[in-house]
């Protein structure tokens, strides 16, 4: 009885519970882009494990790796020892990588969540470079534990950071090209962030502890879906070379095919020095790993420990999911439905006055509800509209489609389809979000 679920979970679950509360339904089966809920309604889910279910839910090549892995007897569970699954995962994971990041590229499992692996890519550097301070952008979301709120800047997110875990944290202006930073937008505004970076940390009286590490989104995700000009990104990673600061790039979002290249960090064609990876890298299952260039490979045995660093199961259908990415050229396919999907999107944007901004990357899409009626900012951008968006992603679910919301004043509609959504599902999102629109704020 869906109905007794829900309100035992109620009852029993932290008054923290997030999606629970958006989203009262109780998923029994599910499969690609649809899930089934208990009272027998189907839903499009454009969420998808908050962007982690790259090939949807119960993917065959990912059910089939799983099957063939427990039937095989193979051990489920043996902290970081050397396995089968994981040297088929890594085979794969480094086969996708970037060729001048990946000819010189080590693998740290972390785990199980993206939390862990930011962790580990910031500690990592900070004993690399024997410095403490770190760069981080305002508007970015890395994780939940102590380290990865303190370089994160969303207001929900870092409002009770541990004690102390901020210090020496230097946030810099994020290149939104909607609400922008310095009232310029495009690429002038970018230029400006860029700009307003290099002399702040080569002001000598500018107050910047020396930085560790420098951590970008390529798109931010939690942050609105806010996508970094390459050519901004270009110059985050001429900043940082030329000063000798580590620059590590969070793909935990942005991997695996999702912004239309199988790393995000490929449109801008730069080099990280480390790449944080988790959720689509797991084909489902909790998986979450740094990878950095070998000469920050500096760390003594046991100097980061873990008792879930590799679980053969996420092994396995990571190794598979990203081997059916990269044979099926799914990166490609996402860029090509999601430059459909989000012409569509503006030509909403141009009917509707409520919706201020549509912007992305790929199938990584974002839709920004303002207030029509209010004053512009300095760069044209409405007042946001967390009300409408919040009666948009309420009149989604009422029409059988799962949005979540993200960004500034979560006003922020975010679209994160499977990979292998077809044309017709895309077109039917597209609709019932038009319509969810159309009645929450037309
Ligand atoms: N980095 C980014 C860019 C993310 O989007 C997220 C999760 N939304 C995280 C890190 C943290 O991952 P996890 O929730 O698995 O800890």
């Amino acid at each position: 009885d869906a109905g007794a679920v829900l309100r035992r979970q109620r009852e029993r679950e932290s008054s923290a519970r997030t999606y629970a509360r958006s989203f009262p339904i109780v998923p029994v089966r599910a499969h690609g882009m649809t899930v089934e809920g208990a009272d027998g309604r189907r839903y499009l889910d454009c969420l998808a494990g908050a962007g982690t279910l790259a090939l949807g839910h119960n993917h065959p090549v990912v059910t089939e790796a799983v099957r063939r892995t427990v039937d095989g007897g193979a051990p489920l569970h043996v902290l970081d020892l050397a396995t089968p699954q994981k040297d088929e995962f890594t085979d794969a994971l480094f086969a996708s990588l970037p060729p001048a990041f990946a000819d010189r590229a080590r693998i740290h499992f972390c785990g199980p969540a993206g939390t862990d692996a930011v962790e580990a890519a910031l500690k990592l550097m900070r004993t690399a470079t024997g410095r403490h301070g770190l760069l981080a952008f305002t508007g970015a979301y890395h994780g939940m534990t102590a380290g990865a709120l303190a370089v994160s800047g969303r207001a929900g997110a870092v409002r009770s950071p541990a004690p102390g875990a901020g210090a020496g944290v230097t946030r810099l202006p994020y290149p939104y090209s909607y609400r922008c930073p310095f009232g310029v937008g495009g690429e002038r505004g970018a230029a400006l962030s860029a700009a307003y970076a290099e002399r702040l940390l080569d002001d000598p009286d500018g107050g910047v502890e020396p930085p560790a590490a420098m951590i970008v989104e390529a798109v931010q995700g939690e942050g609105g879906v806010v996508p970094a000009p390459d050519g901004w990104l270009r110059e985050m990673r001429r900043i940082t070379a030329e000063r000798g600061i580590p620059l590590v790039v969070d793909e935990v979002q942005t991997g695996v095919g999702r912004t239309g290249a199988f790393w995000a960090v490929e449109h801008s064609g730069i080099v990280p020095d480390a790449m944080v990876v988790s959720k689509a890298v797991g084909g489902s299952l909790p998986l979450a790993a740094v990878v950095y260039r070998e000469e920050y490979d500096v760390w003594p045995p046991g100097a980061h420990t873990g008792t879930f660093r590799g679980n053969t199961l996420a092994m396995a259908a990571g190794a598979a999911t990203l081997r059916f990415v990269a044979r099926e050229g799914l990166a490609r396919r996402a860029a090509e439905v999601g430059a459909r999907m989000t012409a569509r999107l503006e030509a909403l944007a141009a009917e509707v006055p409520a919706v201020g901004d549509v912007r992305g990357r790929g199938l990584m899409i974002g839709v920004e509800l303002v207030d029509p009626a209010g004053e512009p900012d300095a760069c044209g951008a409405l007042p946001a509209a967390p009300h409408t968006a919040a009666r948009v992603r309420a009149a989604c679910l009422e029409r059988g489609l799962i949005v979540e919301l993200g960004g500034r004043h979560g006003a922020t509609v975010r679209l994160l389809p499977p990979l292998v959504i077809t044309d017709a599902e895309a077109g039917a999102v597209l609709d019932r979000l038009a319509d969810a629109v159309a009645e929450a704020a037309g």
